[in-house]
């Protein structure tokens, strides 16, 4: 046993009606929304950029760091009981080669989950000028200049 484990969930995050997921910026903390998937058939005629620019500060980041905590909390809440389950398959192989001991599987290890995350319709769309395929929410109190998701370019609204 190498001690390995390779875990792949697909965490289905809550979307608002619009169809947007909510995101929070990891240089400056504050939370937006981008569409989930291509807005239009334009967007999806350009290649996902590799890295998106928060649209309230401007600054560029990877595509998978932009999670909130409470979507952290849930990825890590689906793959937990796999996880247990995996654990348990190696430990019970593990016991199975030792004369005289029995490895008993616990149950209910696993609290059931809590209620799912939701999102609320709040926020306002805002399109950038530079790439109007690609629109963001932005808080509604919001004041200043904001950032293009694509290619941060900063434009006003
Ligand atoms: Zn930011
Ligand atoms: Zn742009």
């Amino acid at each position: 046993m190498d001690g390995e484990y390779e875990i792949e969930v697909s965490v289905p995050f809550p979307r608002d009606s619009d169809g947007f997921i909510r995101r929070e910026c990891p240089h400056c903390m504050r939370q937006f929304k981008w569409h989930d998937g291509p807005a239009s058939e334009e967007a999806e005629r350009h290649a996902p950029p590799a890295t998106y620019n928060c649209p309230l500060c401007g600054q560029p980041a990877a595509v998978d760091s932009w999670s909130t905590a409470e979507q952290v909390d849930l990825a890590q809440q689906t793959a937990m009981p796999q996880f247990m389950e995996m654990v348990q398959d190696d430990l019970e192989a593990m016991f199975r080669g030792v004369k005289g001991m029995t490895y008993t599987r616990g149950v209910d290890e696993v609290p059931d989950q809590s209620e799912p995350l939701t999102e609320s319709d709040d926020m306002v769309i805002v399109a950038s000028p530079c790439h109007s395929f690609e629109p963001v929410k932005v808080p509604d109190d919001h004041t200043g200049p904001l950032y293009c998701l694509v290619c941060g370019s900063a434009f006003a609204v």
